[in-house]
């Protein structure tokens, strides 16, 4: 993938930056982990510090010194899971902000695009409404088709700046709404296609079903993007289903909450059985963190309150998602992507039983 800020390789995963930051790393830490591209959250950086001030500074990579590609997702997510008193009409989403006294806005398919302009990403998402689950056939149908018109209005109102805009396909848990809301979205004609609705309460049959349902819709030469997933499992499947692009919070937030992702599975480093365990969080990652501390040293950071213990577990988690991303590539351009994904998980069941 080109962008304006340089190549992106793909399959990839984008670690998330809500506010402009991947808590607890600087930018240079990012480089050094092989990150990519980060997502930043439109909602939060609207809020505070505001469009405009970060327009001011030149956009949100010269903002935030991360000379490389960006993808703001539209905020539409945010407005419908974390503000306050929304109400939908067909214009666009009233809502209450949280943060500054209580203010009303109205955010539009229309603004959304003329925010994340103005914050200056890469690439820019269409203004959705992610469909709650569970929701009735009636609702996802209502919904899925409310978003096209919103993704028209995004697709209209759009400048040229240079910016990617991608579509999102939603239709709830209902397969043939997932394909109507693709097929139409191409119509309409977008940069790339992003599959949102997703890892928000449904079982992993169901969420592998509406992607199988989705990417037959989807060019082949455009990005296709998994919105808000997943565990290391969901991105090796989501590749084997044509998916290009993630993002997640998980191994972030996780990792503050002292939670890692190894190649053998999870270990929660607060567990009594690391007290006085000399080996690394991972023996087989070549991470920081896993270079220099043992798990007992790591627990004890976690159970003494500091904040050295959130980046080190930050920086271990990230290079682990970014590191099997590396090699889902590498088996890819191998052709052996097949037997990539059978190793993948045999380490995890003979790990885990
Ligand atoms: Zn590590």
């Amino acid at each position: 993938m080109t962008t304006s800020h340089g190549e992106v390789n793909t399959p990839v995963f984008m670690p998330v930056g809500t506010q402009a930051t991947v808590k607890t790393l600087s930018p240079a830490d990012l480089t050094d982990l092989g990150a990519e591209i980060i997502l930043s959250n439109t909602y939060h950086l609207f809020l505070r510090p505001g469009h405009e001030l970060i327009r001011s500074f030149g956009g949100v990579q010269k903002f935030m010194a991360w000379n490389r590609p960006v993808l703001t997702d539209s905020g539409g997510f945010q407005v419908f899971s974390l503000a306050e008193l929304r109400k939908i009409t067909e214009e666009g989403v009233t809502f209450q902000s949280p943060i500054d006294g209580g203010a009303k806005h109205l955010i539009t398919p229309e603004y959304a695009v003329e925010i994340q302009e103005a914050l200056g990403a890469d690439i820019i998402m269409a203004f959705d409404e992610c469909t709650p689950y569970p929701a009735t056939r009636d609702y996802a149908q209502e919904s899925h088709e409310r978003t096209l018109r919103w993704a028209r209005r995004c697709r209209d109102a759009k400048k040229d700046t240079g910016q990617a805009l991608f579509g999102i396909v939603q239709g709830g848990m209902h397969p043939d709404l997932r394909k109507q809301s693709a097929d139409a979205l191409v119509d309409i004609g977008f940069d790339g296609y992003a599959i949102g609705g997703l890892s928000v309460g449904e079982t992993k049959p169901v969420m592998q079903e509406m992607i199988e349902a989705t990417v037959p819709s989807l060019p082949g030469d455009r990005p296709r993007y998994l919105m808000g997933v997943g565990t290391p499992e969901d991105l090796v499947e989501g590749v084997d289903r044509g998916i290009d692009m993630f993002d997640c919070v998980m191994p972030t937030r996780n990792a503050r909450n002292g939670t890692f992702f190894t190649s053998f599975g999870r270990v929660v480093i607060r567990n009594a059985q690391y007290e006085r365990d000399p080996q690394p969080i991972d023996p087989a990652c070549g991470c920081h963190t896993c270079r220099n501390f043992t798990r007992a040293y790591l627990r004890h950071l976690f159970n003494a309150g500091e904040v050295l213990a959130l980046r080190l577990g930050t920086i271990h988690n990230l290079f682990f998602y970014l590191d099997l991303m590396r090699n889902v590539r590498a088996s890819i351009e191998q052709g052996g992507f097949r037997e990539f994904k059978r190793d993948f998980f045999a380490k995890r069941e003979s790990q885990n039983s």
